[in-house]
């Protein structure tokens, strides 16, 4: 006879390399006694809200050691109730801080295997520089990969290491149509867990070309009905798609027991009365299917317990999402001033009782590792000053009055330096605005500041030949988007390297671009010559044609994206010795 099996379910998303806690201001109201029961003191707190006056303290929140007390925790109660524990990432673990411009996937791979993971999907994110850096995580990992949707079948075999290749890669299969999918021993009883990522993966991302991503909707119906064909009932679905995509999925597709989500970093339940926004009750029920996602950057861990009929039908759910805290409670964001008198006590008292928040430790063995082994090396760069900067430089996307990005032409020029530094024999480069996310202050400038807030985004870049006619397109494009109230934003605007010429914002969409140029190494400044093949660079994102730059597709098919991120090339361009002297006297630069 079948009996029923019980299952606890931990899961985290969208984590962005946040090994280290994150400084959060909670905005509450401690007023209102702290031994009545928090539903009420919340309520008190929304009903009152003008009559009390509002504490905003600081509090230490999340990070891979308290991820790792609070999930050994959990694993262990499950094992005393009898419950089989399943621990799940929903994907998106690369990019985010400073430890994955450092290391990539390589200090994420060594830390979520710390975590006794069940399984892992495939987040947009993993694939921002290619193929490559997932085929050496995979390598690295001891958990498997889930990512039902991604058609590895054609991969081509001259590359130097095969995603296809390694076990603990859960593609999907051709022949059947379906995810690879799983299964998990609970008791007698089996689990089938598979994973989705988002289909339109080549809008968001750089996977390459020869492992395309197939339709996760029709994917997810195929696979939940072979699943059940195999005789197993219980289905859980590990999913990078996104809370609107999970939840219409849930509504189309019937049988699926449970979704993890990601990429929305979406914290389900109530955090209102810590001013923390949140949406949607956690485990929110669509077509019998339920659906967690746990918010973002390592803050807090979800977890909940099911227990389904032999049926595979869930007979009962309860879980909920918790901000992992620290023991400090402070009022100023630096962490320092951590008075514990009066209103200490109350903060203190406030954030014991809630039922959505956990105290709790940091790990010894993880927290070692992050500091002995990763730290040292993101200290040295905040610590490392590439100069000091005489007069601020000023970052606008489209130029105003006051002129153009002072910054974004030069990011362009650390493109072309990088590129024929490694062989590409570029005439040009052209970057895109938004690239660029600050201006920057008089004063020194670290390594930090340029990988970690100047060009946060760890984007690879990429060189292309194209015929000399289409250039002047992909300027006309990128401006018309940029200026356009139809457009998707300003963040298109062009800047670039080696290129000259005019900008007439009030003349026709078109014909904005005047007296174009083009730097050639002996002739110098020369009028473009439209049957003319030339090289340029851009990042990988403005490869894709996106947002105003659809003529770039026109390259030639032997584009190639390196490994060399935007920081990558500006912290070389600021330091390689035959560029700096001439770089430094540009950016108005002293060392
Ligand atoms: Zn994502």
């Amino acid at each position: 006879m079948q009996k029923a099996t019980r299952i606890r379910v931990a899961h985290i998303n969208d984590t962005h390399s946040y090994f280290e806690p994150t400084t959060v201001q909670l905005s509450l109201n401690t007023n209102s006694s702290t031994n009545n029961a928090v539903t009420d003191v919340a309520k008190d707190a929304t009903n009152n809200a003008a009559k009390h006056a509002t504490v905003s303290p600081y509090v230490s929140v999340g990070g891979f050691a308290r991820i790792q007390t609070r999930a050994k925790q959990l694993r262990h109660q499950a094992d005393q109730q009898g419950r089989e524990f399943l621990f799940l990432h929903a994907g998106d673990c690369f990019q985010g801080t400073l430890y994955f411009s450092l290391f990539k996937g390589e200090a994420n791979s060594r830390l979520l295997n710390q975590f006794g993971l069940t399984a892992m999907t495939l987040g947009n994110h993993e694939l921002d520089m290619g193929n490559a850096p997932v085929a050496s995580f995979v390598n690295q990992i001891n958990f498997p990969l889930l990512c039902g949707n991604w058609d590895l079948s054609q991969e081509s075999a001259s590359k130097a290491v095969k995603i296809s290749d390694a076990e603990n890669v859960y593609p999907f299969q051709v022949q059947q149509q379906c995810a690879k999918w799983m299964q998990h021993q609970a008791g007698d009883e089996c689990i089938a867990i598979f994973g989705l990522s988002i289909d339109k993966m080549v809008d968001i991302a750089n996977p390459d070309i020869d492992t395309p991503f197939v339709n996760a909707l029709q994917t997810a119906k195929n696979t939940v009905q072979q699943i059940q064909a195999s005789g197993i009932n219980k289905v859980i679905l590990l999913s990078h798609l996104g809370y609107e995509a999970d939840l219409a999925l849930a509504k189309a597709v019937d049988g699926i027991s449970l979704i993890v989500g990601g990429h929305s970093h979406v914290l389900q339940g109530d955090f209102s009365d810590l001013g923390i926004a949140s949406k949607d009750t956690y485990g929110r029920c669509v077509n019998d299917t339920y659906i967690v996602q746990a918010g973002m950057h390592a803050q807090s861990l979800g977890h909940c317990d099911i227990d389904f009929d032999e049926s595979g039908k869930v007979v009962a759910f309860n879980g909920r999402n918790e901000l992992l805290i620290g023991r400090r409670v402070c009022f100023d964001a630096t962490m320092s001033n951590c008075d514990c008198e009066g209103e200490y006590q109350d903060v203190f008292d406030y954030l014991t009782a809630h039922p959505n928040v956990v105290r709790c430790k940091k790990d010894e063995q993880v927290n070692r590792l992050i500091t002995n082994t990763y730290k040292p090396e993101v200290f040295a760069l905040q610590r490392s000053i590439v100069g000091h900067l005489q007069s601020p430089l000023r970052h606008i996307r489209v130029p105003d009055e006051k002129g153009a990005s002072e910054i974004c032409s030069l990011v362009a020029e650390s493109f072309y330096h990088a590129m024929r530094y490694r062989g590409h024999d570029i005439d040009f480069a052209i970057h895109n605005a938004g690239g660029v996310r600050c201006s920057l202050n008089a004063g020194p400038v670290s390594k930090a500041d340029i990988a970690g807030r100047l060009l946060p985004f760890a984007v690879p870049i990429g060189v292309y030949s194209i015929q000399g006619c289409y250039i002047k397109g992909i300027l006309e494009g990128a401006i018309d988007n940029a200026i356009d109230a139809n457009g998707t934003g300003s963040g298109s605007y062009p800047y670039c390297y080696q290129l000259d010429y005019q900008v007439v914002l009030d003349a026709p969409k078109g014909d904005r671009v005047k007296n174009l140029r083009i730097y050639d190494d002996i002739r110098g400044w020369m009028p473009l010559n439209e049957q003319q093949i030339y090289w340029g660079t851009s990042s990988a994102y403005s490869m894709k044609g996106k947002e105003g730059y659809s003529a770039i597709l026109n390259c030639r098919d032997d584009w190639v994206v390196t490994e060399m991120s935007m920081a990558d090339c500006f912290l070389e361009f600021v330091s390689r010795d035959e560029l700096r002297i001439e770089t430094q006297a540009k950016l108005g630069l002293i060392t």
